[in-house]
């Protein structure tokens, strides 16, 4: 079988969260979150993970070099052999370059960067949207999963909240952002021949569908 190392590229509310979780049961590739993998790092505080800490503490952005140490490790373990999903690394074509030098020196190389697309409005009409209960964390959506009584939570009669993450304010500085820095990345996989785009508008199981295909037959066209 031939290798799926696969990059997961879209906007916050675009689902991507929802599509890693079917992709890794789809193909049994383990999940890496960067920022879930540098927590873990720093928790089992392993040299690298002391070395991100160092940075984090002092409020420094971790360098793309620690960074991209922290995930070969995981990449390089057994099982990641067959394959990968990294979702929130490479944010940047610096970042993009080092993971790619870092994979040719093991013989290995990227199959796809799978970008799942949701314009601005959109993102923001779906997060601005949420609720969450104070009690319990209970989740609610306005317009697609509204709890009973406007305002409070079906199950414990508490009250709901918008966080502040989800604010449309603060939805529109995240969406600059991962604008400013994911259209070189685009671009960068667009030339390399790697990018795949997704409707993230579609529905997810139509988004899911579209994705399972498309990376079937990329491991079919690796073989031939
Ligand atoms: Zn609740």
């Amino acid at each position: 079988m031939g290798e799926l190392n696969l990059i997961l590229l879209g906007p916050p509310g675009a689902g991507k969260g929802t599509q890693a979780q079917r992709l890794v049961e789809d193909f049994d590739l383990p999940y890496y979150a960067t920022g879930d993998i540098l927590r873990a790092a720093v928790k089992e505080e392993s040299e690298l993970g002391r070395e991100a800490k160092e940075y984090m503490e002092r409020g420094d952005l971790v360098p793309d070099v620690v960074i991209c140490r922290v995930i070969m490790e995981r990449v390089d373990s057994k099982e990641a052999e067959d394959g990968f999903l990294l979702d929130g690394f490479p944010r940047t074509n610096g970042q993009a370059e080092t993971l790619e030098e870092a994979l040719e020196r093991r013989g290995r190389r990227l199959t796809a960067a799978l970008l799942i697309e949701a314009p601005d409005e959109e993102v923001i009409r779906r997060l601005s949207g949420r609720r969450i209960c104070v009690k319990n964390q209970h989740l609610y959506h306005v317009e697609f999963d509204p709890p009973k009584r406007e305002g409070v939570c079906d199950q414990d009669g508490s009250r709901l909240i918008q966080r502040d993450d989800d604010k449309p304010e603060t939805v529109r500085k995240r969406l600059d952002v991962y604008h400013e820095q994911t259209k070189p990345l685009v671009a960068h996989y667009e030339q390399m021949a790697l990018l795949r785009r997704f409707d993230g508008t579609r529905p997810a199981t139509e988004v899911h569908d579209h994705i399972r295909a498309a990376v079937a037959t990329l491991r079919l066209e690796d073989e031939l």
